[in-house]
């Protein structure tokens, strides 16, 4: 075999910088708004409320934070459960440990990857019977596609749980015509690195709640009390997103739409490319709902082929393409490995084998076709043998 010197790496989501960026860190440098806070974050949370739709929105120093906080106004303390999607990066539930809190997980069902209602249903169930009912339910809403929020609010109020919904991957999507993110009491979004718009590293906390948002932001800067002095009479955090960095957001927030519509074409072209190969089945996308495709996913029938995902990974590391795996489910993590989960059916785990069987793809916005073909033919190459 000859080898092949293949000098371009193809990521599987960079950042895509619109060029107005600069221009609102320049008036932040020219009128030495450098920090902390200033014009470009209260604008840019005006105008992500704006955008999704909330009353209100605090821009933070990640989603994390972002859903620290949320935890924190929900009252959060030792030994409140907290039931949370498992199907989902260790961000979602850290935070839950950072206040005591206990999660418990619940699987993902098949037609959107994300939290079951019969998984939850089932949960509630047995915290009735047991006496201890959750503080909070944290939904995630995975690479862009919404969960089934219809089913799962309905579930939350039944029993007058408040919901967090974890939308840091699906900025810019839509369920039902609402935007993503806006379906809980709070809603976060991130803008780290690899999401769809980036602020280099930050988040935002959104909710129709104004007064508990204005408690958020005092949380996020120390619980600083209103005094002539430095007086605090609970503890804080140090979270709020500096002017800086609201800045590169406010230029990423006016192409948002671009970002969405450039991904989805990316999900488009794969789709088209690969649909020949029997084995593969994309990640769907629900009826009535919007998907920003933040990455394209898709899972392998192992009765259709013998290539098990990691020989797939290893095939496009050879070809010097950036994949991953799927979120290995949390109630699998060491970390959590004495953690309650209730699986979709009794012997039926989705996200189990969604991790077994899946894998996410380069997706960027900004990903050349020819590179995308490099990713297409590679992935043909190995599947077709
Ligand atoms: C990225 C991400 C987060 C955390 O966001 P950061 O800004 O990196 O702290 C939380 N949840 C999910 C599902 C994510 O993908």
């Amino acid at each position: 075999m000859v080898e092949t010197l293949v000098s371009n790496r193809i990521y599987l989501s960079t950042p895509h910088m619109s060029g107005k960026e600069m221009n609102y860190i320049n008036e932040a440098f020219q009128s030495n708004w450098i920090a902390p806070l200033g014009p470009n974050v209260d604008a840019f949370e005006k105008e992500i409320a704006r955008m999704v739709g909330v009353n209100e929105a605090v821009a933070v120093s990640s989603g994390t934070a972002a859903i620290h906080l949320a935890l924190s106004l929900l009252g959060i303390q030792r030994g409140d459960y907290v039931f949370c999607s498992s199907f989902t990066f260790v961000a979602t539930a850290n935070p839950i440990l950072y206040q005591g809190g206990e999660p418990v997980f619940i699987d993902s069902e098949p037609d959107t990857w994300n939290m079951s209602p019969s998984a939850l249903e089932a949960a509630f169930k047995d915290a009735v019977k047991k006496k201890r009912l959750p503080k909070a339910v944290i939904i995630v809403n995975l690479y862009g596609q919404s969960a089934k929020m219809d089913e799962l609010v309905a579930i939350c109020n039944h029993y007058d749980v408040p919901i967090i919904e974890d939308a840091a991957e699906s900025l810019g999507s839509a369920y039902k015509g609402k935007a993503s993110g806006t379906f809980g009491d709070y809603g976060i979004y991130s803008f780290n690195g690899n999401k769809i718009i980036t602020t280099s590293g930050g988040g935002v906390l959104v909710s129709n709640h104004e007064e508990t948002l204005k408690k958020a932001r005092y949380l996020a800067t120390q619980a600083k009390e209103p005094a002539p002095y430095y007086q605090h009479s609970e503890t804080g955090f140090n979270y709020r997103l500096s002017n800086i960095l609201a800045g590169i957001g406010r230029g990423q927030l006016e192409v948002l739409e671009q970002r969405v519509l450039a991904r989805r074409n990316v999900f488009q072209i794969y789709k088209r490319e690969l649909t020949e190969i029997p084995s593969i089945s994309f990640m769907p996308e629900l009826k009535d709902t919007y998907s920003n495709r933040w990455l394209t996913a898709f899972t392998l029938n192992e009765r259709r082929t013998d290539v098990t995902i990691s020989e797939l990974l290893q095939t496009l590391e050879k070809g010097n393409i950036e994949a991953r795996h799927v979120w290995k489910p949390l109630h699998m993590q060491p970390l959590f490995k004495d953690t309650r989960y209730y699986s979709h059916q009794e012997n039926e785990s989705i996200c189990e084998q969604l991790f077994r069987r899946g894998i996410c793809l380069p997706s960027s916005s900004n990903l050349a076709v020819d590179d995308q073909m490099r990713v297409i033919d590679c992935i043909k190459n190995k599947l077709s043998q």
